[in-house]
């Protein structure tokens, strides 16, 4: 194979409860990206549409990504890498992951598979240092493994793939401005009251059940977060008043990875469409142009196109 064109999903990190160490894979929303091998032995970034990103493979999560996967193998093909975003850079739904993601998916595909998709995660991380100063894994994982992963551990990097009930939906509202991942870690206080703590790793271990079990309401009593959302939240406009929208025919309501963007995590389509619909009407009234996506949980992660 000389040529593969991808689906680089979306996704929503943190999920209140799990900061840094849970996600979910999005369906309606992600990237297209077409890469191919190419004689120069070098990486390169050939295209971008749709958002104004660095052409310059070192500068480029995808490039950086692909280039940690090639030393890892020590080997010296090139590729070609373009890039048709339809996710915002600093949208708080993975778009960095996406891209990193997307490219060493699509290269190991066109080398044959020599890493399993779980082995792909580090040299993605790789990508995600660039773009935020941190290898987080929890857009990563799930962009690549679909559905909701844990990130147990991150030494040893250690990944767990969890099941997504049938049913849930997910409803992002994008407010159209910009909260770079890096400037929305440098408002986090560096340690955790152990109260807090306690609260947040009972949630946490209470949505997992809630995967496990189907139990719709617990998902939505977990996703809780008095660490992490009370600093972050101050960034998002109308915060406070999207949380109590959502709460009549939502599961849970949240901050999406750094943010702007927030989620409603909804059992079924009828409640997603509703919360869709008095976010949009909500948002219509304020000065703020805003993206509104709706998507159930994406089980398979990156698709070939
Ligand atoms: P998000 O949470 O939506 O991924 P981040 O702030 O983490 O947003 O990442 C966006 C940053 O990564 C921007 O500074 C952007 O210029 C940089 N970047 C480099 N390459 C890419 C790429 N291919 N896709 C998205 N962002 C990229």
């Amino acid at each position: 194979m000389e040529s593969i064109k991808v689906f680089a999903p979306a996704t929503v990190a943190n999920l209140s409860c799990g900061f840094d160490v849970l996600g979910c894979c999005l369906d309606t929303v992600g990237d297209e990206m077409l890469i191919q091998k190419n004689d120069l032995k070098t990486v390169r970034i050939t295209k971008i549409t749709g958002q104004d990103l660095p052409l310059e493979a070192d500068k480029n999560v995808a490039g950086v990504a692909v280039k940690a996967m090639l030393e890892h193998l020590n080997l010296e093909q090139g590729f070609d890498i373009e890039i048709h975003k339809k996710i915002k850079a600093g949208s708080g739904i993975g778009s960095s992951a996406a891209s990193s993601a997307g490219a060493v998916f699509a290269v190991n595909e066109l080398l044959g598979k020599p890493y399993s998709k779980n082995e792909l995660i580090p040299f993605a991380m790789q990508g995600e240092f660039l773009a935020s100063g941190n290898a987080h894994a929890d857009n990563v994982a799930p962009a690549l493994l679909g559905g909701f992963s844990l990130v147990k551990s991150y030494e040893p990097l250690e990944v767990i793939s969890l099941p997504s009930p049938e049913a849930l939906r997910v409803v992002v509202l994008h407010p159209l401005i910009e909260i770079k991942t890096k400037d929305s870690r440098a408002i986090l206080k560096q340690t955790v009251n152990l109260k807090q703590a306690v609260q947040q790793w009972g949630n946490l271990g209470a949505f997992i059940s809630g995967l496990y079990t189907e139990d719709y309401e617990l998902l939505g009593r977990s996703l809780k977060d008095d660490i992490v959302e009370p600093v972050r939240s101050i960034l998002i406009p109308f915060f406070e008043e999207l949380d109590k929208l959502s709460a009549k025919h939502a599961l849970g309501f949240g901050i999406s990875g750094s943010g702007p963007s927030v989620f409603a995590l909804c059992k079924g389509d009828e409640n997603a469409a509703k919360v869709y619909e008095e976010f949009q009407e909500f948002y219509k009234t304020k000065e703020i142009e805003f993206d509104l996506h709706v998507s159930p949980v994406n089980p398979e992660g990156i698709k070939i196109l």
